[in-house]
């Protein structure tokens, strides 16, 4: 992502786990005339590929995993 002022790119300078599926980022502007420091999120929305030998959690108990 880039700074939303200056459109320069930025680092990532703190991450909280909010969810399983959600992130807080902290993110900084690399341009030094700028020093932007902003909150984003980082959120899991679907499946693009499905993985090929990952073990499948069951829906009905989370911490079962079924081979
Ligand atoms: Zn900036």
């Amino acid at each position: 992502m880039r700074c939303p002022i200056c459109h320069h790119s930025c680092r990532i300078q703190r991450t909280w786990i909010i969810t399983d599926h959600l992130r807080e980022l902290t993110r900084c502007c690399k341009n030094s005339e700028c020093g932007h420091v902003f909150a984003t999120h980082e959120e899991y929305i679907r499946t693009i590929v499905e993985p090929v030998a990952a073990p499948v959690v069951q829906p009905n108990n989370p911490s079962s995993i079924a081979l």
